[in-house]
């Protein structure tokens, strides 16, 4: 606790969050060179500073008085790199935020948020540098330079300049004919100190908007919907728009967007996926005249840079990004839309670990703005909040324009002898489907050629070293791949336990059925898509194009195929395997089961042509499933929010989940108990209602070498989850343990994998 009496006082003291694991901020004073009041010092500009033996770019976040520590402990900042700060007040804001929210140490966290040229210290546009001469010089300094005539030249020059037009340029000072030798030699006599200008900004965007494209009348519940936002625009109010596929969710956002784009404010749009942003990056600046920027993994640092400075300064109209495009700050910020709000990919895995859905809100809240989550399959979080009257409900129900909701059908195969995942039933109907010159998506949530190699004589599975996992067969290179920590094997050509030769793929992945069905369609084209076919973005864009055109295809995919995307010519949808989901043993399971198999159905029929759904399982009748196909999604949403009340689980309680891996099962498993017994402590004495579980070994129990163990926190109270957890982290930091353990926080967690 800082406590007022320890404060010394000593002139200006700069705090900088500095990127490293510490929760906590550093004192700094301000650069030797410095004069008294440079207005360039204000929180939110970075600053190169030495950290140990390392100089390190931090960022300032407080200008004070004071520090805890004597002027003698305090080092000064290296140099000052911008002139202005990099955030907007509101970014600002909600990092700090986040920093506190979910427990991670602020300095990592203004990192995560930067552009990575911006993080290794480029400036943000090749700023200007410039001299003026130093308030400290005296006239007996003036009269020391005697005849170095050229040295007082260049004086004068730049104090002319200085009372003249502006400041004297290094440029400037060049092109006047002095030389840069001359300008350092003044500098090192501390006559003249150097100062960096912003260049001036880039234009905003021209609010007319309108292009000649067609835009279709909105059919009732799109009109309710757009009339409802529109009426809120002029301040924060969050909304769950909540719509079947097709429903024409995009028109909405569109409609919305117009409205305030044409009063020349900027629209930002999260997606879940970088391959969904080249279709709706078109069909944006097919409606808008203004201009659209993207910022997602597969751009160039210096592309992500420009996009993110465009939107910075107020030249992008519409920002489309992934999860971290939500830290684009924005100088006329006037909506933000979360599209597939449900999606897990909004929430960040590692490292800092937010969700870019829930900081949507609070940025929206913190820029007294708008905020629109769309999905088809809300999350059960926003159903919650939207019940609770936290966000206001909207509700398309049918498909927009002419397009029908596609049919849904079970095909139970626990008594079919199945070729390689087909049924005699299904590949019927693909063949159907095809020879009326449409296309087919065959998913499978699992990528590689299958999950499993196998010895026919000793019953050897190919497992990970690494890791509690099999390790999974690639085709194309032949290997064995570890799908967690990414170790390479040749593929094995006899069993390394008895050496027989008779070894068999257990189970399919997505590189099988292609084949499969290479074969057995020949005259079609079979277009894979998962994560190991589309690392390249152009291969990826180069597909979509296929798909776009329109000829018969057959497209086998993963996940990435059941986000968002708009392939107006698929009839027939087939899901190979849905039980998985039906048994996840993660409280999840079955709500990210029935947004999936909704999404991938959702892409079939979306346009003339009437759509098929095929899901085959080995447990048909599962009330589950039943209910997922027979009835509307909000019906499945209720049984499970149901269910969670019943067990106290999210949305009707608040989890924190601490992770913890070492090279050894027991250090980790201890750490965690020495974090719970201080937890429990605390829960005692401060008498917060917190429940602890574990610590336990990690249903995924090894990774990488590293033993992984887990506590878990929940309550009812998030304010009292939040107080412990401050405190809890603060602890645990001064907490020793063996080099190589780690441990992380991670709150709200996705899963409890
Ligand atoms: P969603 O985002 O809900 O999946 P989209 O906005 O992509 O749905 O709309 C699906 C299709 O319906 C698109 O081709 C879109 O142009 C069209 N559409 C949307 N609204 C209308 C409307 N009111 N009348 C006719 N067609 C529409
Ligand atoms: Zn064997
Ligand atoms: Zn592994």
């Amino acid at each position: 606790m800082s406590n007022a009496k320890d404060i010394k006082y000593h002139g200006r003291i700069l705090q900088v969050a500095v990127p490293c694991p510490l929760r906590r901020v550093f004192d700094y004073l301000p650069p030797v060179d410095y004069s008294e009041a440079p207005l360039q010092i204000q929180p939110g500009i970075r600053v190169l500073i030495p950290f140990g033996n390392r100089q390190v770019i931090g960022i300032l976040t407080k200008v004070l008085s004071g520090s805890r520590l004597s002027k003698n402990k305090l080092k000064p900042v290296i140099s000052v790199l911008d002139s202005e700060p990099l955030f907007t007040p509101a970014i600002f804001k909600i990092l700090s935020w986040g920093a506190n929210y979910y427990q991670h140490p602020i300095g990592e966290v203004f990192a995560t948020a930067l552009p990575s040229k911006l993080r290794s210290g480029n400036s943000l546009k090749a700023d200007i540098i410039g001299w003026k001469v130093s308030t400290s010089i005296s006239d007996s300094d003036r009269e020391s330079l005697g005849r170095a005539y050229k040295q007082k030249a260049l004086l004068e020059f730049i104090e002319a300049a200085e009372e003249g037009k502006g400041p004297a340029t290094n440029d400037g000072c060049l092109a006047a004919g002095f030389s840069q030798q001359l300008l350092a030699q003044l500098h090192k006599k501390h006559f003249i100190e150097r100062q960096t200008y912003a260049v001036s900004k880039s234009k905003p965007f021209n609010p007319i908007v309108v292009t000649a494209d067609k835009v279709p009348d909105l059919n009732d519940e799109q009109c309710v919907a757009v009339a409802a936002v529109i009426d809120k625009l002029s301040g924060f109010c969050c909304f769950l728009l909540d719509g079947v596929t097709g429903s024409g969710k995009t028109e909405v956002y569109m409609r919305v967007m117009h409205e305030q784009l044409s009063i020349g404010k900027q629209c930002l749009v999260l997606v879940p996926e970088i391959g969904l942003t080249p279709q709706i990056t078109a069909r944006f600046a097919k409606r808008f005249a203004c201009s659209v920027v993207s910022l997602h993994s597969g751009l160039s640092d210096t592309e992500r840079l420009s996009s993110w400075d465009r939107a910075r300064d107020g030249n992008a109209g519409i920002i489309i990004g992934t999860r971290s495009a939500i830290f684009t700050p924005m100088a006329n910020p006037g909506l933000i839309i979360v599209d597939e709000e449900h999606d897990n990919s909004f929430k960040q895995q590692d490292g800092f670990r937010y969700s870019a859905r829930d900081l949507a809100v609070m940025r929206a809240r913190e820029e007294n703005i708008c905020v629109i989550l769309g999905s088809a399959t809300p999350s059960l979080e926003s159903l919650h909040n939207a019940r609770q009257k936290k966000f206001e409900y909207l509700q398309l129900t049918t498909r927009a324009g002419t397009a029908n909701p596609p049919t849904m059908e079970v095909v139970d195969i626990s008594h079919e002898s199945l070729v390689e995942g087909f049924s005699a039933q299904l590949l019927y109907k693909i063949q159907q489907h095809l020879v009326a010159n449409n296309q087919v998506l065959v998913f499978i949530n699992r990528r590689g050629f299958a999950p499993i190699l196998n010895c026919q004589s000793c019953g050897w599975i190919s497992e990970c070293e690494n890791c509690v996992a099999q390790l999974t067969v690639h085709a194309n290179p032949p290997s064995m791949r570890c799908h967690h920590c990414g170790t390479i094997r040749q593929l094995s050509k006899f069993c390394p336990e008895c050496k027989s030769k008779d070894l068999t793929t257990i189970g399919i992945g997505t590189q099988k059925v292609e084949r499969f069905l290479r074969e057995r369609f020949s005259s079609t084209e079979v277009l894979r898509i998962d994560r190991d076919s589309t690392r390249s973005k152009f291969k990826f864009t180069e597909m979509l194009q296929k798909i776009e055109r329109g000829e018969p295809c057959i497209l086998v995919g993963t996940q990435m195929l059941a986000k968002g995307h708009h392939f107006p010519n698929i009839t027939l949808v087939a899901i190979l395997d849905a039980d998985a989901g039906l048994f996840s043993a993660d409280f999840r399971g079955q709500e990210q089961m029935a947004q999936t198999i909704i999404q991938v159905a959702g892409r079939a029929g979306r346009a003339e042509r009437a759509g098929e759904v095929i899901i085959q399982s080995r447990h048909s009748t599962h009330a589950a499933l039943q209910r997922l196909i027979n009835a509307p999604y909000s019906e499945f949403a209720n049984l499970l929010l149901a269910e969670r009340k019943t067990a106290a689980m999210p949305p009707y309680s608040y989890l924190c989940l601490i992770r913890a891996e070492a090279a050894d099962l027991a250090s980790a498993h201890s750490f965690l108990i020495r974090a719970a017994t201080i937890t429990d402590e605390m829960c005692e004495v401060q008498e917060l209602p917190v429940e602890r579980l574990g610590p336990l070994p990690a249903p995924m129990e090894k990774r990488n070498r590293r033993f992984r163990v887990h506590l878990l926190l929940k309550s009812s109270n998030r304010g009292a989850l939040q107080d412990l957890l401050r405190q809890l982290c603060g602890r645990m930091e001064t907490l020793k343990h063996p080099r190589a353990l780690r441990w992380g926080i991670d709150v709200d967690p996705q899963d409890l994998i």
